[in-house]
């Protein structure tokens, strides 16, 4: 039987890892929502409507109709590729940059309509994974599993700033932790929909587990 599961959680909580393992091992769509948010942030940065100490949200509102985001499965990496009006953004949407204005984007309630709607429409069908903050209350309040991961901030950052540093970018341990602590603010402040565990979620505190502990305990769940 199909089912929907839905991942949400903190950043930095290893949803991705976890929600990529499940796809594949069940054969299952993947969707990371964080991506869409992060492109839409990245367009935002690119067309001057974001940066620094500014925020144009009536200018990036109006724009919203020229974003076409996409995602399109790469054989070679076994997951899905953001594409941004064409373009391979896999890349730039991961940064600090991005990082630390991308909260504020996701708090605009038009883009959150816009991607939220979107994301059920990629769900229709079932047979799918998908992580981010507000899946299993807002976007598909019906899933049949629904998983709240949770670490500590530190934890978080920790694994954050590893993975950074291996992709070559020159950030420290403090910075990361800011962002993370400043990202779960915003997030779990946010009017539309703050960042909330669904009642009827499962809590995976991850930072005593390993993914494979992890995995074979969200399997086990599945097989329920
Ligand atoms: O998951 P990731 O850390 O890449 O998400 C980036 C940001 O996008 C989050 O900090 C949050 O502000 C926003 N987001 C959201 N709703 C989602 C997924 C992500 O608001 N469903």
């Amino acid at each position: 039987k199909k089912i929907t599961i839905a991942i949400d959680g903190f950043s930095s909580t290893g949803k991705s890892t976890l929600a990529k393992q499940l796809a594949k091992e069940l054969g299952y769509v993947y969707v990371d929502t964080g991506a869409m948010y992060r492109a839409v942030t990245y367009f935002a940065m690119q067309n001057g409507f974001v940066g620094e100490n500014h925020l144009n949200k009536e200018g990036l509102i109006n724009e919203l109709l020229a974003i076409k985001l996409e995602f399109r499965f790469n054989p070679d990496l076994g997951f899905a590729e953001m594409y941004l009006n064409g373009e391979n953004v896999e890349q730039p949407i991961r940064t600090i940059e991005v990082s630390r204005n991308v909260s504020q984007i996701a708090e605009i309630s038009e883009v959150r309509a816009k991607l939220v709607e979107q994301q059920q429409a990629m769900g229709k069908n079932k047979a799918i994974v998908m992580d981010g903050r507000d899946i299993g209350t807002v976007v598909f309040p019906d899933a049949e599993l629904k998983l709240f991961m949770n670490a500590s901030a530190e934890t978080r950052a920790q694994r954050r700033f590893d993975e950074l540093v291996e992709k070559g970018q020159n950030v420290t341990y403090q910075e990361v932790l800011e962002n993370v602590q400043q990202r779960d603010y915003i997030d779990t402040h946010r009017e539309d929909s703050p960042l909330v565990k669904a009642d009827d979620a499962i809590e995976v505190d991850n930072s005593a587990m390993n993914k494979k502990e992890q995995f074979e305990l969200v399997m086990k769940l599945i097989e329920e």
